[in-house]
């Protein structure tokens, strides 16, 4: 072997070695990025709603998207009323807009603090307005990043009762989980004029907390409901069963004229962010969407049982 090609075989191998390591340290982000869900679901049950199929693995990708899409700003924009959207491609975070302070709903990740605060200021109002921090459900691409908002802004952090013991273990940096005060089902929350009900809606996990308020926009009043995941477990345990059978009612009992999400795929967010248009009827009023992503996983949800109950599970 002359030494040319020793070091053309070299170079190959450390390539190698890299892109295994590479791998690694994706393959790591993005098992961190879906902690909830280490190892990752299966690829069946496959179910088809509304004319499309979905597998356990392809709605939490639906859900997740890359490790880029994660932290990637998406363009903040106004929803409807005094509701903005600032998160990222996949994970969101709402700015609720009162004449006394903000609301801010989901942190995501700590490491996407900055980057909703970024939002925040090119809408035009300030991080440091935001006097109550609330989210959706104690997973960390949702409330990671409670403590680093409380720190910048002062914000009193508000969670419900039965997310609490998970939101205590989340400690990113060994930061301590700011809880001010403690929510239960039916509570509202209320600031300089909007009034949000905290909805129960547990499954996904145990305090998974929906959201509903109203938004005025051209003289009229809509139902805003922002959904918490219901994406079911790979394991159904007999109290994530109860909870489940409790929440499908529940979401589908809401009234609602804007369907949000704390993924924006749940709501197709950046289809309808391509329709907005000046003069152009609102594309986030979307009546007949509001029981789309629970249509989704209450088929998955009973498929995933069914499949359990057949393997002799629970
Ligand atoms: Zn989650």
């Amino acid at each position: 072997m002359n030494d040319s090609i020793r070091r053309v075989k070299l170079v190959m191998l450390i390539s190698l070695v890299s892109f295994i390591g590479a791998a690694a340290i994706l393959g790591a982000s993005m098992n961190s990025g879906w902690a909830q869900t280490a190892p990752p679901p299966a690829d069946h049950p496959e179910i088809t709603v509304h004319g499309r199929k979905y597998t356990p693995r392809s709605i939490l990708e639906r859900n997740m998207g890359t490790p880029e899409d994660q932290t990637t700003q998406f363009p903040p924009h106004k929803i409807i009323g005094n509701l903005y959207y600032v998160g990222t491609r996949t994970l969101s975070s709402f700015l609720i807009v009162t004449p006394q302070g903000n609301i801010l709903v989901n942190s995501t990740y700590e490491r996407n603090v900055p980057t909703i605060e970024k939002s925040v200021e090119q809408l035009g109002f300030k991080f440091s307005d935001i006097k109550i921090l609330l989210g959706t459900h104690a997973h960390n691409d949702h409330q990671e990043g409670d403590a680093l908002v409380k720190q910048l802004t002062g914000a009193q952090t508000m969670a419900m009762a039965e997310d609490v013991p998970a939101l205590q273990a989340m400690k990113p940096g060994g930061k301590e989980h700011p809880i001010d005060k403690t929510l239960h089902d039916g509570e509202t929350v209320t600031l300089g004029g909007t009034t949000l009900t905290a909805h129960l809606t547990p499954g996904h996990t145990h305090g998974c907390t929906t959201w509903t308020m109203k938004a005025q926009e051209d003289g009229k009043m809509y139902d805003v409901v922002i959904g918490c995941s219901l994406r079911p477990p790979a394991t159904l345990t007999p109290e994530v069963i109860a909870e489940f059978n409790h929440t499908f009612p529940v979401v589908r009992s809401l009234a609602c004229d804007v369907p949000l999400g704390d993924h924006p795929a749940q709501y197709s967010m950046q289809e309808k962010y391509s329709k907005l248009q000046k003069g152009a009827p609102n594309p986030f009023i979307d009546r007949a969407g509001c029981r789309n992503e629970a249509d989704i996983e209450e088929a998955m949800f009973h498929a995933l049982l069914g499949e359990q109950q057949k393997a002799g599970g629970h």
